[in-house]
């Protein structure tokens, strides 16, 4: 089935013969498809339309700094471990992954901070300074979040959701979790101080979803970071990306980047392999998309008529918000900065309603600030710090023109650094690059610039979100942020994980 031109240079006679799946995309999701695949049996290559693997994870060199462009919270390691195991080799081999604390530092409107860590003791310290008549309603949500990581991370998160059968028998357990409520509207029936609710409740931004509207399952992330930490890569997430590439190629696997696929190809309902952008035809027994996957149905089926995911539903699909991100590198050090700060600004329910449902640009904003030099110096010159800041921000249905928007609001977070944070920032700055919504779109090729996919309510969770085994067309099959069971480290990586129990064994292909 597939012609000798496609086979990668480094595979040997015996796996010549081995079925050829096909990767699109370099994300973490496909990363580590790629990974399992192969550790499976598959021949497998990775196509990456731009220079270098990670996609969201994708680093940023300039100035003689390291910028991570993404993800930088490392929660539930073992998933990344489970990918060396399949290998036969171990993590620690090739990325140190060292555990932060505290996690974070949130910093309220009206100057008080609250530190959150994986200390039980010192989290009930922080909730009795900061409200102490919720220490007991913090221990209550804490057991319900416990309650919640056994069901929705481990027996949910790994099922494929492929059948309606597979959401019938999980149902009864949903609605005994109150999975039907709001995440805020849950911890706000545990606790009363409204800066108390923000720090239990805002995990869900992490991965594209609004605490006032998603389900209360992402109650499950405060349990899944106490238990396993928060982490952080030494080098920079960018050290997991090259790990990975390493395990494929060990594999005798290969990532090809400046490789855009514009379309599956398909015969009598069934994917047969992938056209590149060059013209080049690859054929394969199995295709994993790990481009968006919204983009995936839209743009990438172009002669499949699509029974599910028509242009139409896709269209009156949820989005996630959008990002502005601003990576930019200070001479001198601001030490007592941690590596991850939460700076708000004075409101939370009405700016997500801004950037979720009014998707309209706000004046003020809420801000995340990443420190990696807190942890990795050598990821600046000597003595100087990187940074980057985020802001939530609408997808692009806010017609927002970013080529225009973009310094004043830059501007704008400079000077509320200046102010908070980061005194003297202006004077400091040696680099700088930004990232807006259109680079989600043009760059990552996300529908409507969205920073996480398809937004993670209930009616677009589970069987309701584009299944892991597409619906569309046999031999493929769907992994990262857009699938089951979403955005987010842990999510895309269960994402590939599912797969094991989709693709059919290589000596049934
Ligand atoms: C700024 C930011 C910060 C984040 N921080 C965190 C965090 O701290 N912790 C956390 O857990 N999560 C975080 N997330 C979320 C997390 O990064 C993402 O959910 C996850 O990395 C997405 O992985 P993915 O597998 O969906 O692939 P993506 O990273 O979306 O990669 C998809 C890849 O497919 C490629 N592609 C698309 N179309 C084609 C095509 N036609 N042909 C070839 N290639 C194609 C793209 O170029 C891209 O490389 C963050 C996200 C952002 C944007």
């Amino acid at each position: 089935m597939t012609s000798m031109n496609d086979l990668p240079p480094a595979v040997t006679g015996v796996r010549r013969s081995a079925p050829h799946a096909v990767v699109i995309g370099s994300g973490f999701g496909g990363l580590a498809a790629a990974v399992r695949l192969g550790a499976r049996g598959y021949r497998v290559t990775v196509l990456e339309r731009l220079d270098a693997p990670g996609g969201r994870a994708y680093v940023h060199r300039q100035d003689g700094f390291t910028f991570d462009a993404g993800p930088t919270i490392v929660t539930a390691p073992f998933l990344f471990e489970e990918l060396w195991q399949l290998c036969g080799r171990r993590m620690a081999d090739d990325v140190d992954l060292r555990p932060l604390s505290p996690f974070y530092r949130i910093r309220f409107d009206d100057g008080e901070s609250f530190d959150c860590s994986g200390d039980p003791e010192a989290m009930r310290r922080e909730v009795a300074r900061l409200a102490p008549d919720d220490v007991a309603g913090y221990e209550r949500f804490m057991r319900a979040s416990e309650a919640t990581f056994r069901v929705g991370f481990e027996q949910l998160g790994h099922v494929p959701f492929d059948s309606w059968i597979d959401m019938a028998r999980v149902l009864p357990a949903m609605v005994k979790l109150q999975s039907y409520r709001s995440l805020y509207s849950l911890v706000s029936s545990h606790v009363r101080d409204e800066r108390l609710r923000f720090v239990l409740s805002f995990h869900p931004l992490f991965v594209g979803g609004n605490p006032f509207t998603v389900t209360s399952i992402y109650g499950l992330i405060a349990h899944l970071e106490r238990q396993w930490g928060v982490h952080f890569a030494m080098g920079g997430t960018g050290s997991l990306v090259s790990g990975l590439v390493k395990l494929i190629e060990g594999q005798g696997n290969r990532v090809r980047c400046d490789a855009e696929v514009v379309e599956i190809t398909a015969h009598n309902g069934r994917a047969t392999g992938v056209r590149l952008r060059n013209g080049e035809l690859l054929a394969a027994d199995v295709v994993v998309s790990n481009a968006d996957a919204a983009y995936t149905y839209k743009h990438l089926l172009p002669s499949t008529r699509r029974k599910r995911w028509t242009d139409r539903r896709l269209d009156d699909a949820r989005y996630s918000m959008s990002l502005f991100v601003w990576y930019f590198g200070t001479r001198g050090c601001y030490d007592a900065v941690p590596h991850h700060t939460i700076l708000l600004g004075p409101r939370y329910r009405a700016l997500l309603h801004d950037i979720f449902e009014r998707q309209v640009l706000a004046d003020d904003f809420s801000l995340y600030l990443h420190r990696p030099t807190a942890t990795d110096p050598s990821l600046a010159p000597p003595g100087c710090d990187a940074f980057y800041v985020l802001s939530p921000v609408p997808h692009l249905d806010s017609g927002t023109d970013w080529t225009v928007e973009a310094e004043r609001y830059r501007q704008a977070i400079e000077d509320r650094l200046s102010e908070t944070l980061l005194p003297g920032l202006a004077g400091r700055i040696v680099t700088s690059r930004v990232t807006t919504p259109i680079d989600f779109r043009d760059r990552l090729l996300s529908l409507k610039g969205a920073a996480f996919g398809l937004e993670p309510v209930l009616t677009q969770s589970a069987w309701f979100r584009p299944h892991n085994r597409s619906e569309e067309l046999e031999r493929l099959y769907l992994v990262g942020a857009g699938t089951h069971p979403g955005a987010g480290l842990p999510g895309v990586l269960s994402s590939a994980r599912v797969l094991d129990r989709l693709v059919p064994d290589p000596s049934h292909v």
